[in-house]
């Protein structure tokens, strides 16, 4: 039977765990669900990797623990291991997605489609898992992934409730606050169980894998969250708002102003991530005379390019303090996604005495 994912049960089947993780994917070659039985003293939890085919750490770091890993865990873990169509292609994990697919990570939670009737691959695997993660009981759950640009280790938060800052927390205190309904499986799940993402750094570093095996191992061997209170200090960005690059607008980062491009973007636009920078700040630089080649809209669509950015003798600046975050450093995650988000910094939540 033709199905749009695989799943097993019961385990990794044998030999599985012992490939390489390329050859692992070569052997799977779609999407897959993996339940490692647990002892069942506790509710299951899960981990999410490779729903975008080039964010390789999730995976890696995943085999690398459950390769060590001495005993069973006090639950049933859950591993979804997500577009191995597009890891796969070319030289390997050089992929967001592929040309003929939709983004895997905003296709969950269309309700109203069964597995039969998702419109797409990519929609059928993902309404098929998410029923089984619904079903599961699943007391947490973290979607792991890589960035395009540099960024130092942060965890994605749907939701401010105490269990969710402290899954959130297990693996790092740098959190941002998630509110724009982007069909991901974190806010397609948040409903049923706490929720997070976790992005790892820049794929490929040793810096980034090493970030996500600590983060796992401490996450698979921490006692159940606490629900009613939240147990760590923690930093919290939020209020985002997604700039994008217009769609007629050629660009690249880095190199020249010349008549091949409508706008260069600083060549390290990306080491402001998460840092605050002042009115005036220069994102990049445009023909004289040109319009606005970047959009800025809030969560809920409004337009809001000319509240942030101006263009000043051809140099875009941003005309407010603002805090970038997710800022890409490539042409395809730019266009794929977007360029980068505008932050601010919000109040933590209270923390128990
Ligand atoms: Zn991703």
């Amino acid at each position: 039977m033709d199905t749009a994912y695989l799943r097993f049960p019961d385990g990794f089947p044998d030999g599985l765990l012992g490939l390489g993780d390329r050859a692992l994917l070569r052997e799977l070659g779609k999407p897959t669900l993996v339940r490692i039985p647990g002892t069942g003293e506790q509710a299951p939890r899960a981990a999410v990797t490779l729903l975008h085919g080039d964010e390789s750490t999730g995976l890696q770091a995943m085999l690398r623990v459950l390769r060590g890993g001495q005993r069973s865990y006090p639950f049933d873990l859950f591993v979804v291991i997500g577009n191995v169509e597009a890891a796969l292609h070319g030289p390997g994990y050089a992929h967001r997605y592929l040309d003929h697919q939709e983004d895997f990570n905003r296709v969950w939670g269309h309700d109203r489609e069964t597995p039969d009737e998702a419109s797409t691959d990519q929609r059928r695997a993902a309404t098929g898992i998410l029923a089984e993660l619904r079903a599961a009981g699943l007391e947490s759950l973290v979607d792991i992934h890589n960035n395009t640009g540099d960024n130092p280790f942060y965890a994605i938060v749907p939701r401010l409730d105490p269990a969710v800052l402290n899954l959130a927390t297990i693996f790092t205190t740098t959190l941002l606050r998630w509110d724009l309904q982007a069909a991901t499986l974190m806010e397609a799940i948040q409903a049923e169980c706490a929720a997070i993402a976790v992005e790892c750094g820049l794929p490929g570093r040793p810096e980034s894998l090493a970030f996500a095996v600590d983060a796992l191992r401490r996450y698979l061997g921490a006692p159940p969250l606490e629900t009613d209170r939240v147990v760590r200090d923690l930093d919290l960005l939020g209020g985002l708002r997604k700039v994008t690059v217009e769609p007629d607008i050629r660009f690249r980062f880095g190199g020249p102003l010349d008549d091949g491009v409508d706008l260069v973007l600083a060549a390290d636009a990306d080491v402001h991530n998460f840092v605050e920078v002042p009115a005036g700040h220069v994102l990049g630089h445009t023909h004289p005379g040109r319009p606005l080649p970047v959009r800025a809209r809030t969560a809920d669509g409004r337009d809001v390019t000319s509240e942030h950015f101006a263009v000043v003798d051809g140099t875009v600046v941003v005309t407010m303090p603002t805090t970038p975050v997710m800022m890409t450093r490539t042409v395809e995650a730019a266009r794929k996604d977007c360029l980068f988000y505008l932050a601010t910094e919000l109040p933590p939540p209270g923390v128990a005495a």
